[in-house]
């Protein structure tokens, strides 16, 4: 390797990347990284960790409210939005100042710069310097992106910028049925402004289970948050002191904010990746084999920038296993299968595994096991609210295949659900575990009665 300035170069200091370069430094490789914005990437900059921070100050709302029916008294809480994103800042700062330190332990060098492919072993940096890299490793992530071009498309924000408004917006219109689009219409509402949520889909969520997909939506509606589907913007003007959207279907309606999360976008832009002959996939990332490998022998991709299954975890996962199969001689395949995942809207979904319709295509038999319940916690408080939890069974093997959760605490117990589920748990290895009373979390090793069973119907 010694006629390369580098043994590996990494493209971004996202999940992804950051987690590769550490540890194929830890192989014994002399790696240089670049990232052209902030180290940490999505999920520590404007990603995950600020959006969960920005989630917890809205319940409090809703925990201000609980209080009362438990005997409290409180004084009229009020609500300061610059304190909590100069809060938020501090922390994502301490969180950027912990990767930098952790990789510049690890020998890691870090190039604060844009870098792109000259060729498939060179990388161009923004000070005209070139770097020869053995391998290289892409790790750009994903962009939002803001749909059609539509009249005024100017004066919408992305998330991106909504984790740094400078005041809270009175009415916010958000566009979008996925998760960022749900999450952060409980954060705006939770923290006190009026919320309309457009989606142009039938209904928000798509992907998730249909009950869940029903549930939530009703309770964002009960807690005062419109949802307009079937329908999207068609254009959005500008006065003096607001914003008035057009809806495809002639509504107008005002807002201070327009928020648009209709899906992110592979950053495959403007990288070099012609120049380096890397070829693009049907879903718009870089195509790689299981081990992240490219159609070029020495450049690999990971993360959101490959468009599989864009979650923290998943990038870092494949950052590790890219380095462990390069420099760690021990080639790791990551498995794509039963990953766990959450929205942290209000209320908030856990789920891992076939949703039912989807268990239904692959069984020759489907189980489906459901209880529906208002929370202990939510009789004393009065709060409308009720939990759903749902067990689907391959009626074959009375294998466990997915697990889906709405209600206080489901990303928890989805993340234990993922361990049963990963380990095959039948359902009778569900109903053999001891309840742990009083939580929510026991109604799903108590759910005794089937609520439904579908036999696939026999091929035409
Ligand atoms: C609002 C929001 C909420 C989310 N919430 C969750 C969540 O709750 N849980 C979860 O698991 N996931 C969540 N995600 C997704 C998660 O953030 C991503 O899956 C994850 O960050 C992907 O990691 P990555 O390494 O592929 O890319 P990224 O983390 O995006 O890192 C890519 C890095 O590359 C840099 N870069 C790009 N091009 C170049 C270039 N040419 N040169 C140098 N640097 C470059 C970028 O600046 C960026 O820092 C969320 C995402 C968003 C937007």
């Amino acid at each position: 390797m010694s006629d390369f300035d580098v043994d590996l170069f990494v493209v971004g200091g996202g999940s992804g990347g950051v987690r590769a370069a550490r540890i194929a430094a830890q192989h014994g490789a002399r790696v240089m990284l670049a990232e052209e914005y902030r180290l940490g990437g999505t999920c520590v900059i404007r990603g995950c960790v600020p959006k969960k921070l920005l989630v917890y100050a809205s319940r409090f709302r809703g925990e201000f409210e609980d209080a009362v029916g438990y005997g409290w008294t409180l004084a009229q809480p009020s609500f300061d939005w610059p304190t909590l994103i100069v809060n938020k800042d501090k922390e994502i700062a301490r969180l950027e100042a912990a990767y930098t330190s952790t990789l510049q332990k690890s020998r890691v060098e870090i190039v604060k710069s844009r870098a792109t492919l000259a060729d498939t072993h060179t990388v161009a940096l923004g000070d005209g310097r070139r770097v020869r890299a053995a391998y290289i490793l892409i790790a750009t992530g994903g962009a939002p992106g803001y749909g059609d071009q539509i009249p005024g498309i100017e004066h919408a924000i992305s998330s991106n910028e909504a984790f740094d408004l400078p005041q809270l917006p009175r009415r916010v219109l958000i566009q979008g049925g996925g998760y960022i689009a749900v999450e952060f219409a409980g954060i705006f509402s939770g923290l006190g402004a009026q919320v309309t949520l457009v989606y142009r889909g039938e209904n928000i969520l798509r992907g998730f289970d249909d009950d869940v997909r029903q549930h939530v939506r009703a309770d964002m509606e009960k807690h005062g948050i419109k949802v307009i589907t079937g329908c999207k913007v068609a254009a959005i003007e500008r006065d003096a002191t607001h914003l008035s959207v057009r809806l495809t279907g002639g509504n107008q309606v005002p807002a201070d904010c327009v928020m648009f999360a209709v899906g992110r976008q592979p950053h495959v832009a403007d990288l070099g990746l012609q120049a380096a002959g890397i070829a693009i996939a049907k879903n718009g990332g870089i195509a790689v084999d299981e081990y992240s490998r490219t159609n070029v022998a020495s450049v690999y991709a990971v993360g959101d920038v490959t468009n599989r299954v864009n979650l923290t975890p998943v990038a870092i996962r494949e950052g590790h296993a890219f380095a462990d199969s390069v420099f760690g001689g021990k080639p790791t395949v990551v498995d794509h299968t039963n990953v766990p995942t959450a929205v942290f809207s209000d209320p908030e979904v856990g789920a891992v595994g076939l949703t039912e319709a989807q268990a239904r295509a692959h069984c020759a038999q489907t189980d489906v096991y459901k209880a529906m319940f208002k929370p202990l916690k939510a009789t004393l408080s009065g709060r409308d609210t009720t939990v759903l939890l749902k067990l689907v069974v391959d009626g074959n093997s009375d294998r466990v295949v997915g697990c889906h959760m709405v209600g206080e605490g489901a990303a928890e117990m989805a993340q234990l659900a993922a361990v049963a589920i990963k380990m095959r748990a039948t359902k009778a290895d569900f109903d053999a575990t001891m309840a742990l009373h009083p939580t929510t979390a026991e109604e799903l090793v108590t759910m005794r009665t089937k609520s439904a069973s579908y036999a696939r119907a026999a091929a035409e």
